[in-house]
């Protein structure tokens, strides 16, 4: 199913984001995982892609992305990276989603690694989506979007230009990079849509649960922290079941802020937790359900 026209019946779209085994977890943990996750009232399933692993290891996106779709009869959306490829290995993995039944794929340019210079062909997300259109138009195009700038774009309103750009080539559809504060997300949806932007976008969210998380993720992606948030991290830093708590609340407060203020669609970076995925669900499924459905919110 092309989960576009999901936007056309749906006020807002829920959906979760998991990541295939890594080199040496067995293939039965994230079975177990997707078995716990399939009761959750999703709109789709997206796998992320390995953009710097070998082929087996970039393989297993497809492989889990069909598994989803023919085993726990959910949307799959399977993350596509470019750096690392060529024209001929791209035309492979889309020969082979298409010959697993998946339709949506996320478009993605794939963070470039110092220790392993980019291939020529896709110098950005927005080639890979002109190339996937090319070979067949029936893929339906998901591209990500960064509300406090892409670390490597000279401002954010030179990022959303290049955003223009993904769009003119195909993406209907984009999520964002997490972010704790929503305010971000509110002045980058205005300067978006003052743009030109007109394609929903879902807002990326990731309970901080773990004092590891904090370390790794936070510092990474760049977003910022709001003072709040940090307090909690300071406040239960030495508790893990506390700060697993309380990275849920404050992700919970979030999400309702968020559909408070009419957002699209809500994509929860989960990091395989079943825990993660199904409190968050649990706290906020009826209330999606009533956004979509209001006649039955009474
Ligand atoms: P692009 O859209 O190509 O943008 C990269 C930079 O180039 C930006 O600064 C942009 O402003 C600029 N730009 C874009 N298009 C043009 C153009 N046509 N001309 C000139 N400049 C341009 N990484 C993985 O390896 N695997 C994953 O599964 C994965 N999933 C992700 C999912 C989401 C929702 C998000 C937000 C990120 C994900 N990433 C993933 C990380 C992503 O690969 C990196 O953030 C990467 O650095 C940029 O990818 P992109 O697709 O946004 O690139």
């Amino acid at each position: 199913m092309d989960i576009s026209k999901l936007f056309d019946h749906k006020k807002i779209i829920y959906s979760l984001e998991i990541f295939p085994p890594k080199k040496d977890t067995p293939y039965n943990v994230i079975y177990n995982t997707l078995l716990k996750m399939r009761g959750l009232p999703v709109d789709f399933i997206s796998v992320t892609y390995g953009a710097g692993g070998s082929k087996a290891q970039r393989e297993k996106t497809i492989e889990i992305a069909s598994l989803i779709l023919s085993t726990y009869h959910t949307e799959p959306v399977a993350h596509l990276t470019c750096v690392n490829s060529d024209r001929e290995e791209v035309h492979a993995e889309l020969e082979l989603l298409k010959a697993n039944g998946v339709q949506n794929i996320m478009v993605l340019r794939g963070d470039i690694s110092p220790d392993v210079p980019p291939k020529e062909d896709f110098k950005h997300a927005s080639d890979l989506a002109e190339f996937i259109k090319d070979f067949d138009p029936s893929f339906n195009l998901l591209g990500a979007c960064y509300p406090e700038g892409h670390y490597q774009a000279e401002s954010l309103e030179q990022d959303i230009e290049n955003l223009k750009i993904k769009i003119e080539h195909g993406v209907t559809h984009l999520v964002t990079q997490l972010f704790f504060d929503n305010n971000k997300f509110y002045e980058f949806l205005e300067k978006t849509e003052k743009a030109g932007i007109h394609v929903p976008i879902e807002a990326g969210i990731m309970p901080i649960t773990s004092l590891r998380q904090i370390e790794r993720t936070v510092a990474l992606s760049g977003a910022s922290v709001p003072a709040r948030l940090s307090r909690l991290f300071s406040r239960y830093g030495e508790n893990p079941r506390a700060l697993f708590d309380a990275g849920i609340y404050y992700a919970t407060e979030q999400i309702m802020d968020l559909i408070d203020h009419n957002v699209r669609g809500i994509h929860l970076y989960t990091m395989n937790s079943v825990e993660t995925a199904t409190r968050i669900s649990d706290s906020i499924q009826n209330v999606i359900e009533a956004e979509n459905n209001p006649i039955n919110a009474a």
